[in-house]
């Protein structure tokens, strides 16, 4: 699907696994000129590698670093100015969820968790505003379910994505009219973090589908199996479309019906 990326410049933190991939895809199929960060730097040349090849060099900025380095991050917002000289669209997707139960997070992993959340946010936001606001540009805040439905076994995540949710609220009005700040809130979609789980699961012979199918039916999912990549990337490739100028403050559940609250 085309959302009208023509001419546009968009940002993808933890572009090079899973949803932040597949919104790198979905953005460049739109038209978009796309640049994409991550720590691991073999795994992220190896993906710009393909997506030059398919897109075109002009089109593809990466570079490796991480978010919680303020510097670097600057840095990043620098280069794309030069390399593209705008930015249209933020995403900031880069991250992982932290399982513990209350009775076995340390202080450290409290901090490292609120650390990993809250600055995924505040550096990137910070570092591309000027480029946001004079494109009058948008955020999209990949962000999940737990915020508003806690696991009891991802406490501290849970209680720290609850947090990125007011921020992405307060952004939203703080840089009203010029920049829309929405979120998307994920269930359980099937990316690095899940296939990481499947590669380690009790019964080797238990196929993909079959894992995953037994794994939406323990959750409750509605759809009876976990999300695509490319279902979250469509999410906020419309989240940060022209499509959606009339949208702020607002989040979008990917979640197959697993969110309980109406
Ligand atoms: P993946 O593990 O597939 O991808 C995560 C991406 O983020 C990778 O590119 C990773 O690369 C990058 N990354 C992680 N930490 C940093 C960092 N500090 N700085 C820069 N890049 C970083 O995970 P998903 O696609 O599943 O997750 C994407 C987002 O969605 C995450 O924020 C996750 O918490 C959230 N989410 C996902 C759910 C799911 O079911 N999949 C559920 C709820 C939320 P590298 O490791 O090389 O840095």
């Amino acid at each position: 699907m085309d959302y009208g990326y023509a001419g546009k410049v968009a940002v993808v933190t933890g572009g090079s696994s899973g949803i932040g991939l597949a919104s790198v895809q979905t953005l460049l199929e739109s038209g978009a000129k796309v640049a994409l960060c991550a720590r691991t730097e073999s795994r992220l040349n190896d993906v710009a590698s393909v997506l030059i090849r398919d897109f075109g060099k002009e089109n593809v900025l990466s570079s490796a670093f991480s978010v919680l380095d303020p510097e670097a991050v600057n840095g990043f917002a620098a280069q794309v100015k030069e390399r593209f000289g705008r930015c249209d669209l933020l995403v900031n997707n880069a991250g992982q969820g932290r399982q513990s139960t209350f009775a076995t997070t340390s202080d450290d992993d409290w901090r490292a968790e609120y650390e990993l959340k809250l600055f995924s946010q505040i550096h990137p936001v910070r570092a591309f505003l000027p480029m946001l606001r004079e494109a009058k540009g948008s955020i999209v805040v990949v962000n999940s379910l737990l915020a508003y439905q806690p696991e009891p076994h991802m406490v501290c995540t849970s209680s720290a994505r609850a947090g990125v949710q007011n921020l992405v609220k307060s952004l939203s009005i703080e840089l009203a009219p010029d920049i829309r700040v929405n979120s998307i809130l994920i269930g359980m979609v099937g990316s690095g973090q899940w296939l990481r789980r499947f590669a380690e699961r009790e019964d080797q012979s238990q196929s993909k589908a079959e894992w995953y199918g037994a794994l939406a039916k323990n959750k409750g999912i509605p759809l009876g199996r976990l999300g695509d990549p490319s279902e979250a990337a469509s999410a906020i490739a419309f989240l940060g479309s022209p499509g959606a100028s009339y949208i702020t403050g607002a989040h979008l559940e990917v979640s197959g019906g697993l969110a309980r609250h109406i």
